[in-house]
């Protein structure tokens, strides 16, 4: 998707290291971390928001499925927070289906 910037991460056209890919998704390091550790899980697929479409469940469940084998790897083996900010309340600013790993510390609740 063009002017996407996570659709430019995937494609190669924006340099960020790859933690994890397969050809589904990759996990990136969040350039501005809200924790100690904060990590983005981004299907390969440009959607922005939640969805009963089969497809977009199928890539969401995909990423689900994934993230425990990457815990440890990550560093969040103590235990971390999952977060899908969802549109302009929730505080999504990039509009690309993305899962924020927050961990390596005791997060504050919220
Ligand atoms: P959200 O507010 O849920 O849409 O989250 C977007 C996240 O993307 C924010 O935490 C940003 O810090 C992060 N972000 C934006 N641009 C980049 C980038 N080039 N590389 C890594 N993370 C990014
Ligand atoms: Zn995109």
């Amino acid at each position: 998707m063009e002017n996407c910037i996570f659709c430019k991460i995937i494609a190669g056209e924006i340099p960020s290291p790859r933690l994890y890919e397969d050809e589904n998704m990759i996990v990136i390091r969040d350039i501005e971390p809200k924790a100690k550790l904060h990590y983005l899980c981004i299907p390969k697929t440009h959607f922005p928001l939640l969805s009963a479409d089969e497809e977009k469940v199928e890539a969401v469940k995909r990423c689900f499925a994934k993230i425990p084998t990457l815990v440890e790897t990550l560093g969040l083996g103590d235990g971390y927070r999952v977060v899908i900010n969802q549109g302009e309340n929730g505080g999504q600013a990039v509009a690309h289906l993305h899962i924020h790993l927050l961990g390596g510390e005791k997060l504050k609740d919220f």
